[in-house]
């Protein structure tokens, strides 16, 4: 119901012309819009995680709205120096994607070349070096597709059968195996390896889904790649986790850095929080390993006002529909 008056009235808004008049408002030219994306279906991955997973089609129809309302797409960097010296043009966006998945090289960056949008992909460097789906991930993937009630998995740390009927039950189940994993000490290919029992426990064939490159991150040949066709690569940590201990913390930052640079030549100075989780103890951290700005998934637009370390985005997903999102645009309401 709230959803349908939310809808009702942004359409009023929109045929009165509302949304025009704040799209060229002095009040919007001071906002800037950091889009935030994180995977480009290349099977069912929207219907499973919604809030993640958007299909190539959507993307390419965002891209399209953002052209017909004449939105300003800048790369991050300047887009955010441009907000420090009060200069963005109208419709200020920055268009951003997280982790670094195979089907942003496959989906993303044709339909940004093709609509001439810079962006930046903030990238977590572990699984380059696998060629394996990212294991929580992979685990409630095949949890989900497998459609099963419950499910047991004694040799991979389930002795009793666990509801499977939401995300939040799988996740219990996904956290339960990861932990009898780490007690085996088990690495990243063993991990793959109880993945797939696991799939051959639920009846869901694992090959296919390891040929499709589902929830894989991209190789170091293919960022090389991304970053030649001018998309932007940033930090993102290299383990996707942020330890709550300086040194580890650090190191996360620093193998991210290494192992961007050796890529690209470049020197990363933007972060953005794996899985948007922030501490106040981050920011000295991330100061002394000289990252200039980071990007939180706190919904809003960013203002003169942000603290550059806790910079709002507004996370686009498969259950906005194309009034929302050119609501974001015109910054009416994020
Ligand atoms: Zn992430």
């Amino acid at each position: 119901m709230k959803g349908i008056l939310k809808s009702t009235a942004l359409s009023a808004l929109r045929s009165t012309g509302v949304f025009s008049v704040v799209r060229r408002s002095g009040w919007r030219r001071q906002r800037l819009l950091v889009l935030c994306y994180h995977g480009l279906s290349l099977q069912d991955e929207h219907e499973w995680l919604p809030h993640l997973f958007i299909t190539p089609e959507l993307f390419r129809q965002r891209l399209a709205c953002l052209r017909q309302m004449s939105a300003n797409v800048l790369p991050l960097g300047e887009g955010l120096a441009r907000l420090a010296s009060g200069s963005l043009p109208e419709a200020s966006v920055v268009i951003t994607f997280d982790d670094g998945f195979v089907d942003f090289l496959k989906h993303g960056v044709p339909a940004l070349a093709e609509f001439g949008f810079p962006a930046t992909l903030y990238l977590t460097t572990h699984y380059m070096k696998h060629r394996l789906p990212i294991v929580n991930l992979a685990l409630d993937y095949l949890l989900w597709k497998s459609r099963r009630a419950s499910a047991r998995f004694p040799g991979e740390g389930v002795e009793t059968e666990m509801p499977l009927g939401s995300y939040l039950e799988r996740q219990k189940v996904v956290q339960r195996i990861l932990k009898a994993a780490s007690e085996k000490n088990l690495d990243t290919v063993g991990k793959d390896e109880w993945a797939r029992s696991i799939a051959a426990q639920l009846g869901v064939e694992y090959q296919p889904i390891l040929d499709s490159r589902m929830l894989q991150i991209l190789s170091a040949d293919e960022i090389a790649d991304v970053a030649k066709r001018g998309i932007d690569v940033q930090l993102h940590t290299h383990r996707h986790r942020s330890p709550g201990d300086r040194d580890l913390f650090m190191k996360e930052i620093q193998e991210n850095r290494r192992a961007i640079h050796e890529i690209t030549g470049t020197n990363p100075v933007h972060f953005c929080y794996p899985s948007g989780c922030y501490k106040p103890e981050f920011l000295p951290w991330l100061r002394e390993c000289e990252v200039q700005t980071a990007t939180t998934c706190e919904r809003g637009l960013a203002t003169g006002g942000s603290d550059p370390l806790l910079l709002p985005r507004v996370l686009d997903d498969s259950l906005t529909g194309p009034l929302r999102f050119q609501s974001f645009v015109s910054g009416l309401l994020v």
